[in-house]
């Protein structure tokens, strides 16, 4: 089977420096919030352009502690999408505070910034743009409406390590930005991971207290924190990865190029760059109104395209609360996306497999 993802292909390629970096944290004996967290915390920063970058438990952590970092809360209202991983909306529900939907831009995947000014509410403090499949919302619109309205915009990144906006990172562009290291992504750990990253020293400060008991000091606790640190081992190998990202990252722009040039002809709609941003292709993601069809049928042919994601929010059994029938582009999209195996080794002769599998469905 071609995998949509496969993060064993990456560990082989970087497998010498990976090892050593796993080897030299077990030999220092330090394995929770030292030099390794503390260098990566530098470097990610660095690579985003941002003053600060604090390592947290995973990229839900790292929206939950940008949240709770900017005061949001019980009975506050964050908008976002219902078109993105569950993470998103699992984060604004752990500060106690309520998700606001509002639907996509159908060509892009992400939120329509003409559509948000009908959510807004006086309990509006916050709204969670997701940089759908490695590829930015448009940022401009939306930090327009946020200074208007007087909220804070924190992104969600977690599909777009590297991303550009008119020439800036994704995650330099709102208040904060968060970053997820789960394994797929395009920048993967090998294990779970976070960051959360800003130009507000006072925000940084804030998220550094609540991921570990609100210390301050040791076993002195300054606000009610709890724990979500990145670890040790983690951040010595996503050190070696960040050493590689802008690469691998152009690997998955080549790919993307490919696939467009090979499937253009067919009744298949490919993804749309937006002008003005640099994606960095976490996903290829196409859609058709075969969709279901045309997925069986590559999978008979070991080819593992997958949908993401295949239920919107609203939609899912946990969340029958925020059901709602405004949402049709997002609703439309979930029943006719699918993702084509994307990632930066994928070989050449497995790419050609995938093509001649979508050709077949579509040309017999
Ligand atoms: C992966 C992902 C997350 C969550 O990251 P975890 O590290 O798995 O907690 C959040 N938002 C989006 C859009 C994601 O793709």
């Amino acid at each position: 089977m071609i995998l949509c993802s496969d993060p064993k292909k990456q560990y082989l390629v970087y497998r010498k420096p990976i090892r050593e970096a796993i080897q030299r944290v077990l030999d220092s004996g330090w394995y929770i919030l030292g030099n390794e967290v503390k260098s990566f915390e530098a470097e990610f920063a660095k690579y985003i352009g941002v003053k600060e970058a604090v390592g947290v438990g995973s990229g839900t952590e790292a929206l939950h502690l940008a949240l709770v970092a900017c005061g949001i809360g019980k009975g506050d209202e964050v908008i976002t999408v219902a078109h993105t991983a569950v993470a998103t909306v699992a984060a604004i529900e752990l500060t106690g505070a309520t998700p606001v939907f509002v639907d996509i831009e159908p060509e892009f995947y992400t939120i329509d910034p003409k559509k948000i000014q009908a959510a807004i509410t006086e309990r509006t403090k916050a709204i969670i743009p997701v940089h759908m499949y490695g590829q930015s919302a448009e940022m401009g619109a939306i930090l327009e409406i946020a200074k208007a309205n007087k909220f804070k915009v924190i992104e969600d990144c977690a599909q777009a390590h590297g991303a550009l906006y008119k020439g800036k990172r994704v995650g330099s562009l709102g208040e904060m930005g968060c970053f997820s290291f789960y394994p797929t992504k395009n920048l993967g750990a090998i294990g779970d991971g976070g960051m959360v990253v800003t130009n507000n020293p006072d925000l940084a400060k804030q998220v550094r207290l609540l991921r570990e008991y609100g210390w301050a000091e040791r076993y002195v606790s300054h606000v009610s924190g709890w724990n979500s640190r990145l670890d040790e081992i983690q951040a010595a190998v996503l050190r070696v990865k960040l050493k590689h990202l802008n690469k691998d990252n152009a690997k998955r722009v080549r790919l993307a190029k490919k696939y467009t040039k090979e499937l253009k002809d067919l009744p298949f709609k490919l993804p749309r760059q937006r002008e003005g941003c640099v994606p960095v292709h976490h996903l290829y993601v196409a859609r058709t109104e075969d969709r279901n069809a045309l997925l069986s049928f590559v999978k008979e042919r070991k080819v593992g395209a997958l949908i993401h994601y295949p239920v919107p929010i609203h939609q899912q059994p946990a969340y029958t609360k925020f059901k709602r029938s405004d949402l049709p582009e997002t609703e439309k999209a979930a029943k006719e996306i699918l993702s084509l195996p994307m990632y930066p080794e994928l070989s050449e002769s497995d790419f050609k497999k995938i093509i001649k599998a979508i050709k077949e469905f579509f040309q017999g």
